[in-house]
């Protein structure tokens, strides 16, 4: 092999990614050792990386286009090429592989408008419509992502407009992000000590994501070298750390400081915020808009129980993990059979001395055997050596995810299979995974008979098996409980049917109250009237982000954006900040103190979602989930394709806002 010399460094104008990699380790492999790199790689991915790297649209002929066949359970291998197709594909990248290493290709710069298109075409297997959505999340893309395209000191460079960030979460960071990009001044306040709300405060045994980790990143921080395929807990953690320090946000961070009311100030058009710090010490400043990055999932719900008060032993939630508790031995009961605590259960049952679950209903799993790996030693390769190979798998995570598994779990007229499943194709999805658990529990018909879940797949968040969960429930030390809490004593939990089982630390995996949003805070806006009386516990927000009559406050996970079975949350988050900051751009363009979303806007939005919902599985009035509020309204998830949302925040519709003077 003859050395040769790079090329020039390609150009990286108006890149906005904060783990942007310029330059990749030179190929030096043999041509074998890259033909087995070839074989066992995700081939739409490396070849569009190929054909970006060697700026050679030719390698992504017809003939390979994926045709992303849809996801049942999990991701169709290559899209669903054909054999035949991933032969060839075989080929074509192994000589993609050869001349990036002959031709010493290290680098790989922004396309070209032209070439950008024709790589997202061959991906997205010809979804032209799909191309702007897609363009947002390619860091290769140019004018990629959501960054404004102005300053405040270029629109309106005399006005005073402070904005109060709220949360230093996924939402929180994102929104802070975009806030600094446009040179706005704003504050950013945090509850907790730590940054990385959901991911700082959960850190119970076993915590890790349960959607594939390069699906869960920020289009503006495309980090490559994941270790592993579903992230630990920790290394969100730290990932959120670390796009806040690259990003140089740290410093605006105020801890442990908790926003306890909002008052819209209907005379000088501003909100004053009161927070209160680490002391007990009020602070109160007015801001002329507020961006909310609270969570849905961060206020835990803890069932009452009769005598839990006399209860002797430790008790703890989930995301409230006492690391002070030592398990080793003791008998523990686990309430709840939610994504937590199938995380928990797998993790601690090695070490306690007997473990007692209590199943209300039973979990759906999805067969995920790479749950617990780390990326391959392939992959690894890849992402040293072809340049952003990285980015171009997570966009391959993404656009796969676009329509995801929701034709699973979207209702068919006139089926006849409530209230065991919604569709042909459900019954089929339940009938498989049924099977998945007859054969992981045949050897306990007892546990076999409550295992099956009595509602259809979907309708709850389904969870990824790889056989840990039913080894867990196998396990000789382990009792599953279904007749319920009848009661705490001082030392026993007494079930439903009246047997007691010893305790010595309860754990309440028993969810969060996800339809109380911004709960603790008190908000009054025009005309004094109150958040959480307009929202009588039916919250609403328009795009999920704006409340008539609050104006100038922009949720960012507010009502209605959380994915369960297709989307980023992600690109949801991001687009709701991005719709925060372009609607700011309006008030500074004209002139207005604030912007109003007209309620007919919002109630416009309500039936738009209500109407989605009731067509997919967690809408159906048989079942109970925590997408719902009390009154059975599905308001945490976003029913339809993150394109519609991407088509929903492109724009600041005037005629759906009032500007006020
Ligand atoms: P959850 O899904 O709401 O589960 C709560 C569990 O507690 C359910 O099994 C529920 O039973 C049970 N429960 C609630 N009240 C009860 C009562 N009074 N008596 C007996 N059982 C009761 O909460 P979670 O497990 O904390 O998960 C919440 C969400 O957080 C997840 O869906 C997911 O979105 C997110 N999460 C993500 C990850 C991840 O990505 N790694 C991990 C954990 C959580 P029913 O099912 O019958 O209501």
């Amino acid at each position: 092999m003859t050395a040769v010399s790079p090329r020039s460094t390609p150009a990286t104008d108006g890149v906005d990614d904060l783990f942007w990699q310029a330059s990749y380790s030179p190929i030096s492999e043999s041509d074998a050792e890259l033909e087995r790199v070839a074989r066992s790689a995700e081939l739409p991915v490396l070849l569009v990386a190929l054909a970006a790297a060697l700026d050679d649209p030719s390698i992504l002929s017809e003939e390979l286009r994926p045709p992303l066949t849809p996801m049942d359970t999990a991701p169709v291998p290559h899209g669903g090429m054909t054999p035949q197709q991933q032969e060839r594909a075989i080929d074509v990248a192994l000589a993609g592989l050869k001349r990036l290493r002959d031709e010493g290709i290290t680098g790989v710069g922004v396309l070209s408008d032209e070439r950008r298109l024709e790589l997202l075409g061959f991906l997205s297997g010809g979804r032209d419509e799909w191309a702007d959505m897609l363009s947002h999340e390619l860091a290769l893309a140019p004018a990629h992502g959501g960054k404004p395209d102005w300053r405040v000191e270029e629109v309106a460079p005399d006005r005073e407009f402070p904005v109060l960030v709220v949360g230093a979460g996924v939402g929180g960071v994102a929104a802070a992000y975009r806030i600094a990009q446009t040179g706005l001044p704003y504050v950013h306040i945090e509850a907790g000590e730590d940054l990385g709300g959901t991911w700082a405060k959960n850190t119970y045994p076993g915590v890790r994501l349960d959607t594939p980790t390069f699906g869960y990143s920020y289009s503006f921080a495309q980090r490559g070298d994941w270790p592993h395929q579903f992230a630990e807990g920790g290394e969100i953690a730290d990932y959120l750390n670390e796009v806040v320090d690259r990003a140089g946000l740290r410093d605006a961070i105020e801890f442990d400081t908790r926003l306890s009311r909002l008052r819209w100030d209907d005379a000088d058009g501003v909100w004053e915020a009161t927070t209160i710090d680490r002391d007990g010490v009020e602070k109160v400043r007015r801001f002329a808009a507020v961006v909310s990055g609270l969570g849905l999932l961060d206020r835990p719900h803890i069932p009452e129980f009769e005598g839990a008060s006399r209860f002797h032993g430790d008790t703890m939630h989930s995301q409230e993990w006492d690391h002070g508790v030592d398990l080793t031995g003791k008998n523990v009961v686990v309430i709840g059979t939610g994504a937590s605590a199938y995380q928990i259960v797998p993790a601690i049952v090695d070490q306690v001395g007997s473990l007692t679950v209590f199943q209300r209903s039973a979990p759906w799993m999805l067969p995920a055997p790479n749950y617990h790996d780390e990326v391959g030693e392939v992959f690894t390769w890849l992402v040293d050596k072809v340049p952003h190979f990285a980015q171009w798998f997570r966009l391959w995570v993404i656009l796969t995810g676009i329509e995801g598994r929701a034709h699973t779990v979207t209702v068919e007229d006139d089926w006849d299979g409530a209230p065991l499943s919604i569709s042909r194709k459900n019954q089929e999805l339940r009938d498989y995974l049924t099977s998945r658990i007859e054969e992981q529990l045949e050897s306990r018909p007892d546990l076999l008979r409550i295992a099956i879940p009595g509602y259809p797949p979907g309708a709850k968040r389904m969870l990824r098996d790889n056989g840990v969960w039913a080894r867990a429930l196998l396990d000789p030390k382990t009792t599953v409980v279904t007749s319920g809490i009848a009661r705490f004593t001082e030392t026993e939990i007494i079930d439903g049917e009246g047997v007691g089982h010893p305790a010595d630390v309860v754990i309440y995996a028993t969810g969060f109250r996800p339809s109380e949003f911004l709960e603790a805070i008190e908000v009054t806006g025009r005309g004094g009237v109150s958040l959480h009386q307009f929202w009588a516990g039916n919250a609403r927000a328009y795009n999920g982000i704006t409340v008539p009559g609050f104006p100038n406050l922009f949720l960012i996970y507010g009502p209605n954006v959380g994915g369960v079975v297709q989307g980023s949350l992600h690109f949801m988050i991001e687009r709701a900040a991005e719709f925060a900051v372009k609607s700011i751009r309006e008030v500074l363009d004209r002139g207005a103190t604030g912007i109003d979303v007209r309620p007919e806007a919002l109630d416009r939005f309500v039936d738009y979602v209500d109407a989605r919902s009731r067509r997919m599985a967690w809408g159906q009035p048989y079942v109970r989930t925590w997408y719902q509020n009390a009154s059975g309204r599905v308001t945490a998830i976003w029913p339809y394709t993150n394109i519609e949302y991407w088509e929903l925040t492109e724009r600041v519709d005037p005629t759906d806002h009032e500007f006020l003077p």
